[in-house]
Order: structure tokens, then sequence, then C-alpha cells
């Protein structure tokens, strides 16, 4: 068995990387599991770098106004990891490029990484036990839990049947595909990223429609007011998806739509359904070792504080937070949490 370390952090979002970073110049010699590279978190979203991967610009991390970085992520990123990153735009930071960044500053202060996913904790007793998707186990005095939050789906079985196949979460990820090219698509949700998502689709598709199952837009008034004015994107209130339509050689041809309010179907010819319906955090793994919320979030058990139900584990970004989900609120709560657990482990002369 491996030795003890003092503290793991497990997810590789804003939350886990600046964890790391504190972690890391407390001296505290962080183990950080930035998640495995395979099919299932390519089908969930749940790849390494987290959900910030999956979008483009981030035009909201303070420190990034619009300009060409080019240069200094050429200087700041090792070669091996720049052949990840798209084509950089002189629009600021993308979201891709933000993790790397944060990565790169974790790995310069010393942070070890393990590309596989935690699949099971033991949380009973000190030191925790950790068991990996390779098979390993590994102790810990101390755990920051930071594996955000996944996109949700509808669960309909033809949306399952189409998946990979007209059927995406990730606009950004996937709305530059050839079978979109030029073709009308639709977008499910009336939140923020499902504005931005349509929005990003209109540079790809001929025609966006952005289908919400009421008959105003939870998004914010600046977003919303974006998505009216786009002559690309046309509002189908009042609607649900009752069946994802389609064949086997073509994929999504068709969207059939219910009403909320009683009107009769509507049946929309789109090449792509795009879902922006809100996420669930990741945290199958903890389930009976933490205490979680209703809607199976992380509790923290302090007023502004990243302690859980677990003396010794700390949770930070999107896992125990349905609220803010921001990229900088992620990133000062991983912070908050190395401080604790340094705090923590210091108490107890460790
Ligand atoms: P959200 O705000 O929770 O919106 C989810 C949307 O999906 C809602 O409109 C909801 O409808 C709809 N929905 C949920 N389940 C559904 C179902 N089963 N069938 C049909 N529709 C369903 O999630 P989000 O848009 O992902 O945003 C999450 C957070 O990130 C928000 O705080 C948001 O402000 C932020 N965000 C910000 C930006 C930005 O500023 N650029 C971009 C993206 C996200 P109802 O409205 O009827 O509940």
């Amino acid at each position: 068995m491996a030795e003890i370390e003092r503290v793991i952090i497990i997810g590789s979002g804003p939350a886990g990387w600046t964890a790391a970073i504190y972690a890391a110049r407390a001296a505290l010699k962080p183990l950080l599991f930035e998640g495995a590279i395979n099919e299932k978190n390519a089908q969930q979203g749940t790849l390494p770098l987290g959900q910030l991967a999956l979008t483009t610009e981030v035009e909201n991390f303070p420190g990034f106004p619009p300009g060409d970085l080019s240069g200094f992520l050429e200087s700041s990123l090792p070669e091996d990891r720049r052949g990840y990153l798209p084509p950089h735009g002189k629009h600021g930071v993308s979201g891709p490029e933000l993790m790397e960044l944060m990565r790169a500053q974790a790995v310069h202060f010393g942070t070890r990484v393990i590309t596989e996913d935690i699949t099971q904790v033991d949380f009973s007793r000190r030191p925790f036990r950790l068991h990996a998707s390779n098979g390993e186990e590994y102790q810990a005095q101390a755990v920051i839990v930071a594996t955000g939050a996944r996109a949700n789906y509808l669960g309909l079985p033809s949306e399952d049947r189409f998946k990979n196949r007209g059927v995406s979460a990730c606009a950004v990820c996937d709305g530059a595909l050839p079978r979109f090219r030029n073709q009308p698509v639709a977008v499910i949700g009336g939140g923020d990223s499902a504005v931005e998502e349509a929005t990003y689709l209109t540079h790809h598709a001929s025609k966006v429609y952005l289908v919400h199952r009421r008959d105003t837009l939870r998004a914010s008034k600046i977003m919303t007011q974006r998505a009216t004015d786009n002559p690309k994107i046309e509002i189908a209130w009042n609607r649900t998806v009752d069946e994802v339509l389609g064949d086997d050689e073509n994929g999504v041809t068709a969207i059939r739509l219910k009403s909320t309010v009683g009107d009769d179907d509507l049946t929309l010819e789109v090449r792509g359904m795009f879902l922006a319906i809100g996420h669930t955090p990741n945290t199958d793994f903890l389930k009976g070792q933490l205490e979680l919320t209703e809607k199976g979030y992380v509790k923290w058990v302090k007023p502004f504080r990243t302690h859980t139900s677990v003396e010794g584990v700390f949770a930070a970004g999107d896992v125990g937070d349905d609220y803010y989900r921001q990229a900088v609120t992620a990133a000062a709560s991983g912070c908050m949490a190395a401080l604790d657990t340094e705090r923590w482990l210091a108490s107890l002369g460790e």
C-alpha cells in the first residue's frame, strides 16, 4: 500500500486546482486525482479539467480582459499540454486555456497528478481510504472533494438512442460537427446555459430553436436580450420534448414537442438536440460516506467554511454549490478548503 498522504484532492476544475496551489504552497504535498480519460467520462462530461474544458470564451474570470494571450500560453504551458488546446483567438482566455493554466500553476508548486477516478471511499476512520480506477488504494489524513457537477439529460429512451448522433449536452464540444453545419438545431432549457449554447450554435447552424417549458426565460436579462435579438434564434415557449425522432442512417431528424398549456403537439425538423437543463453533482462515490443535500450535493456543515459532515474531509466548488456555480466562486472555495485543511491538520499537530 502507498504511503499515507497528508491531503488528497479529488477533482480537476477550478476548485481542485486552486486547492492544490494553496495546499502545495503550504507544503502539504497534495496528490490530486484529475479523473480518468475514458468513454464513460467523455459521454457524461466528466473528463479531466471539468466543465470549463467544455466551454469557449470565459469572459467573467477576473484578470483576463480581451487580448492576445498566445505568447503567455506558449511560455507558461509545457508543449505536451498545448496540443490539447483549441486554436487561440484574441479573446482573453478560453475555458480549456484557463484550466491548463491552473493545472500548470498547481504542478509548478509540486502537486502530483494522477489521471484516474476515485471510485470508492472509506471515510469511517483515519487515515481515509480511497480506491482509484487503476485498482490501487490510497490513504490520506485529509481529503478535499472537488468533483463538480455534470450536465443533465431528459431521460427519454429516444434521447439515449441518439446520443452522439445528434443529441448532445455540450454545444461547444459538438456544435461545430459537420452534421449540424447549416442545419436547424434545437436547444432545450431556459437558463443562461441554454441561451449561451443557442448563441454559440448560431455560428454553425442555419437556425436554432430554443425550447422552454414556460413563457419566460430563467436566464439573466442581458442573456435573454441576446436570445431575443438574435435573428437566428426562435423560441418555442411552453414546450417540452416528447420524443426525439430519427433513424440509424441520419441520426436525429426532428423532435416532437408537447405543449404545457394545452396546444397541439409540434414537430420541429432539426438535426440536433442540445440539452441545457441543469446539472447533477458528481457525488455517487460518496453516498453513505458524507452527508449530502436532497439534490445530492455535498453538505457544508459550518457557515462560510468548507467542512463536511466528516472531520478531515472538506468540499469545494460545484460539488457543494448549486447556487453560484461560477469558476471564480469554485476557485475561491478551493482556496478556502486548502486553508481549512491546513488549519485542521495543524490543530492535530500533523
Ligand atoms: P439553470 O439556471 O438551473 O436552468 C436550467 C433550465 O432548464 C431552466 O430554464 C429549467 O426550466 C430547465 N429545465 C430543467 N429541467 C428540465 C426538464 N426536465 N425539461 C425541460 N426543461 C428543464 O441552469 P443553467 O442554465 O445551467 O445555469 C446554471 C448556473 O450557471 C446559473 O446560475 C447561471 O446563471 C450560471 N451560468 C451563467 C452563464 C453566464 O453568465 N455567461 C452561463 C451559463 C450558466 P425552468 O426555468 O422552468 O425551471
